[in-house]
């Protein structure tokens, strides 16, 4: 067995994903590498490899303490001599480190970045033999990352003091930018750049236009993912308390999550997430670094991520098992406001993150498959995926040429002052107070946009705003700009055309709200049952009927008392339980 081999399979694996094996191998004949790969991408084993495999001690560099301590526990569990060289070093282990580096008996050694900036750490490490660096959540060396930490920008001087060792560089992100940006600040130009997919095809991707958002998550939670675990992610703290304790008062089970909770809150609601089933985690995006949970089924977003990154990352963290997984995002027009208008105020400082939250825009408001125009923005080219609300339901595309140009006219001679409500109400001709007040009825304009409907001019304009003709100025008062892009369409060079407005269904029928509980807690049930006997017909029956004995159990499904007998009580008694959450509400 050649050495390569024989690491893997200490390490637990049987196989290098191919990637990984590209990486090793130009590590071992001493080049330098940028690995990109998302989250989950198995990066962490090909420094690890490779550390082991070259001649010295392998020197790897993570922002996080937390998950480096995990892994240096868990490579010395397999017998891999891995050292946390850290501040918090007792007398004890502090001795340990001190003979295994005078012993030559380390294989990996972990420590932070600002530890190893220190010039004494540098210059002891001069006297060492290195086999390689491995600097972890490279893209923390950019400014416009959220994670940005200063002293990664000093480890450039790697290059220089070890010339002779080679670097990996590892980051879950791809754009062209970061990776550009990393290269230089590391100094490592020539290395070989090797980019993993971002393809996740187990997740079934949906994105539809938001409308009575609570009936939508309903509909979804009732006809697509009853009794399954998932994650809602909303922007603000409030919201996620709001929504998840009207989950509960509905029966179903729900905690919320997010930063301004105690520790101990977190704490306990990450855990019952993690150990109990079909539980509803309503979260911000606080819940997510290092999130690794197999069994959640779906992610909903009811408020726009930031970037197609973080929806990337968030979508991510369902599915982890390979299994069949959804994510359904929701959102309109109003929410690309007030997402800009975030965006907008968490930047004063300076404009960086911007550019990603309209290349999000450009996402979700691109025509065709849904899948193919996220990849794309990570630079991967690939075909229709067969998998997102797209392929499974081609709909058909309209021209709205001239529609745009009518509203870009608008826009200018209204001079960009007026809200797009009342655009809009210009365009249908409706004599509303606000389109009084302004004059809008003696517009020429005035009801010549009558070919679409409210919501239609609703998507023409996030269109318009998404591919960069127009612009908002939100931060002192609402002004929209007309770009320099909107002439082509106004001579008629640009042609736009448009996806048909989808709507995601509401629950919205009373009886089926009630009962959705009842059905979320019964094929919540059926999935902790090892050897399930009924059949989602079966337990369909049982959820109208609602028996109370095991007798009309066993009539209703149809088998012997012999046969539901492992379950039949667990089953009767959870009927009662959900009823009676049901019937406290009706009272209250
Ligand atoms: P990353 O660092 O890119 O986020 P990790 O290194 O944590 O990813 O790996 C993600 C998961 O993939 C882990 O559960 C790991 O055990 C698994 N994995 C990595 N490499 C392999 C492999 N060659 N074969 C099977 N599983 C692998
Ligand atoms: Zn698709």
């Amino acid at each position: 067995m050649t050495q390569k081999k024989s690491i893997l399979s200490k390490l637990g694996y049987l196989e290098y994903l191919p990637l990984q094996e590209e990486a090793i191998d130009a590590l071992c004949s001493g080049d330098d590498v940028l690995l990109a790969a998302p989250t989950g991408g198995g990066k962490s084993l090909v420094y690890q490899c490779a550390g082991i495999i070259r001649e010295g001690i392998g020197v790897i560099v993570s922002p996080l303490i937390a998950l480096m301590s995990q892994q240096v526990e868990d490579l010395r569990k397999k017998g891999i001599n891995a050292y946390f060289l850290n501040s918090n070093l007792n007398p004890n282990e502090h001795e340990n480190l001190l003979w295994a580096l005078r012993n030559n008996h380390i294989d990996l050694l972990f420590l932070s970045p600002e530890k190893l900036v220190q010039p004494s750490v540098i210059s002891f490490l001069h006297g060492m033999s290195i086999s390689l660096f491995a600097i972890d959540e490279a893209h923390c060396i950019t400014q416009w990352g959220g994670s940005f930490r200063p002293e990664y920008s000093q480890l450039g001087q790697l290059r220089e003091a070890f010339p002779k060792v080679p670097i990996i560089a590892l980051t879950g992100t791809v754009d062209e930018l970061t990776i550009k940006t990393i290269q230089s600040s590391l100094q490592m130009n020539d290395a070989l750049v090797l980019k993993g997919s971002f393809d996740r095809k187990n997740i079934e991707i949906q994105i539809a236009q938001k409308r009575k958002a609570k009936l939508q998550i309903l509909f979804f939670l009732h006809n697509e993912m009853a009794g399954q675990s998932g994650i809602i992610y909303c922007r603000s703290r409030k919201k996620t308390e709001e929504l998840s304790s009207w989950l509960n008062t509905l029966g179903l089970p729900s905690l919320a999550y997010h930063a301004a909770m105690s520790d101990s809150d977190r704490q306990t609601n990450h855990k019952r997430f993690l150990t109990e089933s079909g539980l509803i985690m309503v979260a911000t995006t606080a819940y997510g670094m290092g999130i690794d949970i197999a069994h959640i089924r779906f992610v909903i977003h009811v408020d726009l991520p930031d970037s197609p990154e973080s929806y990337f990352q968030e979508i991510g963290r369902a599915g982890r098992d390979n299994q069949p997984a959804k994510a359904l995002l929701l959102y309109g027009l109003q929410d690309m406001l007030k997402a800009q208008q975030l965006n907008a105020f968490q930047n004063q400082s300076g404009d960086e993150r911007k550019p990603k939250l309209n290349a999000f825009f450009k996402v979700i408001e691109s025509r065709g498959c849904r899948r193919q125009n996220l990849l794309a923005h990570f630079g991967e080219a690939s075909e229709a995926c067969g998998n997102c609300d797209r392929c499974l339901a081609p709909t058909s595309e309209q021209n709205v040429t001239i529609a745009s140009q009518k509203l870009l006219s608008l826009v200018y001679h209204t001079k960009g002052i007026q809200p797009f409500s009342v655009l809009i109400q210009v365009l249908l001709g409706k004599r509303t107070k606000s389109v009084l007040a302004m004059q809008g009825e003696r517009l020429a304009l005035f009801g010549k946009g009558k070919e679409l409907n409210e919501a239609q001019w609703k998507s023409v304009i996030r269109h318009l705003i998404a591919f960069d003709y127009i612009e908002l100025n939100q931060a002192v008062t609402f002004c929209i700009h007309l770009k320099e892009k909107s002439r082509g369409i106004l001579k008629s060079q640009i042609q736009v055309l448009l996806a048909q407005e989808r709507y995601y269904p509401t629950l919205d029928n009373e009886s089926a709200i009630k009962e959705t509980a009842t059905w979320h807690q019964l094929m919540s049930w059926k999935l902790t049952q090892k050897n399930s006997v009924l059949s989602d017909g079966q337990l369909r029956k049982v959820y109208q009927h609602k028996p109370t004995t095991i007798a009309s159990l066993s009539r209703l499904t149809g088998l012997s008392k012999e046969i539901i007998a492992p379950f039949s009580e667990s089953l009767i008694s959870l009927l009662s339980r959900v009823e009676e959450v049901q019937e406290k509400d009706c009272v209250g």
